[in-house]
């Protein structure tokens, strides 16, 4: 059988069940990375990320005698291409609830219906076929999509690193096949220096925090921290790019619970893997329409270009789009202050903030991202529609101005590329 492992994101050996069965299944196959159209548009820190993750997950594969290529060419020219050219008789391929991504994958299918397509869903924490309701009657809200699962649902089982390597699909392409230099495309300085990207380090992250230090013991009472590397898991970088996955992340902490007891704090890690879940579910229900709706749009787009340079009036807000400028990160409750503050203070369109920060994320993920700022925009699944007061929320978790202290200087870069 000759096979293309269309690889998205999962970028890693261990857990993976699309890599797994194109291994064991296919006699010649290639595995192959394209540009996504939201990739394509995403800026130095979140490509950085992105290709630094590749470059290294792809030497690992190479090792192992895997046929790989990563272009800058869409999916949608490279692989009818592909499987013309070296009569590829089976696709497999990740699903991916992201809208664009969908419609791609579609636009595909239909050049490909001769084709065979195998498609897993390992970005997922479940299998969505075992869930106690239908994607389209998705509950309306997160705590009664937790009630259904909770206790009913568990992760997926992992699955081992795959032991077979097909031969190579590609005469005369030797192993390994960039056809742009990722090298080329990394800066150092735009990795961020605390996060651990690669699927030996992430794993081992994973252990510190929920074993071996247990961090995860106090996260209810520091997930809203804003100094410290410790205050969140920051794993989630590693879960854009796939090098963990969320299923492991969940065994683990449900390991831990059967072992060491339940606790508040492991709970409410717990929920917030749900959370991740359920924003997922949530695209796939709602598909292009959770794009169309905005609450307000009679914001400036002097104000907007603000917000993204950091010069708004509120001080706490800009620390925290000081540091999302100078690190592609930011905290949860900093998303959730800077995202209210643009779609109800400021009163402009969120889809301009939702893609600002899709371009610039290091954790980048479609339903998280898009998900939550409907959520905080009022067009979404809050059944509350709240609006943070940044004043209020400032006096809260940054009493003694350290964090504005710590981010209120002047970058000393060029201004963000808008
Ligand atoms: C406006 C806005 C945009 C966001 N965009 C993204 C995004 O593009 N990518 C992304 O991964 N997260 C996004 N989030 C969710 C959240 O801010 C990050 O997941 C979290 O800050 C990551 O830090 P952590 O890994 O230390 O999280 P922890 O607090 O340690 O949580 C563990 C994991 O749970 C998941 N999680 C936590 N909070 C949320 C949440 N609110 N929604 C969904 N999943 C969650 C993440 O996978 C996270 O890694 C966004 C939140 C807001 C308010």
């Amino acid at each position: 059988m000759n096979s293309i492992y269309w690889l998205r994101n999962d970028f890693r050996l261990e857990d993976h069940r699309a890599l797994s069965a194109f291994a064991a299944e296919s006699s010649s196959g290639l595995i192959l990375w394209c540009a996504s159209p939201s990739f394509l548009r995403a800026k130095r820190f979140r490509r950085s990320t992105v290709l630094s993750a590749l470059d290294h997950y792809f030497k690992t594969l190479r090792g192992l005698g895997f046929q790989v290529v990563a272009t800058l060419e869409p999916a949608k020219r490279m692989i009818p291409r592909l499987v013309r050219e070296h009569s590829v008789d089976t696709i497999y391929s990740t699903d991916d609830p992201g809208f664009e991504e969908q419609k791609e994958t579609k636009k595909i299918q239909e050049q490909l219906s001769g084709t065979a397509w195998r498609t897993f869903s390992d970005s997922n924490l479940f299998d969505w076929n075992g869930l106690p309701f239908e994607i389209s009657n998705t509950p309306s809200t997160f705590s009664a999509f937790r009630k259904l699962v909770e206790a009913s649902q568990l992760p997926w089982a992992s699955v081992p690193v795959p032991n077979q390597v097909p031969k190579p699909l590609v005469p005369n392409l030797g192993q390994d096949s960039w056809i742009f230099d990722p090298q080329t495309e990394i800066v150092p300085s735009d990795l961020h220096p605390r996060v651990q990207l690669h699927e030996a380090h992430a794993r081992e992250w994973l252990q510190t925090y929920i074993s071996d230090r247990r961090l995860m013991d106090q996260y209810a009472e520091t997930r809203n921290g804003l100094l410290e590397w410790d205050d969140s898991s920051k794993l989630s970088p590693a879960l854009s790019v796939g090098s963990v996955s969320a299923a492991k992340i969940a065994r683990a902490i449900l390991e831990d619970e059967k072992q060491q007891g339940i606790t508040k704090s492991s709970r409410a890690f717990y929920y917030e893997i749900l959370w991740r879940e359920y924003f997922r579910l949530v695209l796939v229900q709602k598909g292009a329409s959770i794009f169309r709706s905005a609450r307000y749009r009679d914001g400036s787009q002097e104000d907007f270009e603000k917000w993204c340079r950091a010069e708004t009036s509120c001080d706490f807000v800009n620390a925290h789009m000081n540091e999302f400028l100078s690190t592609g990160w930011m905290s949860n409750r900093g998303r959730q202050n800077v995202a209210s503050y643009l779609a109800k203070s400021l009163r402009v369109d969120w889809r301009l903030g939702a893609e600002f920060f899709e371009q610039h994320l290091i954790d980048y993920d479609c339903a998280s991202n898009y998900g939550n700022w409907t959520y905080l925009a009022g067009v979404g699944n809050d059944p509350r529609d709240r609006v943070f007061s940044t004043q209020r929320q400032a006096e809260l978790y940054d009493p003694d101005r350290a964090y504005r202290n710590r981010w209120t200087k002047k970058r000393n870069d060029s201004p963000p590329e808008l």
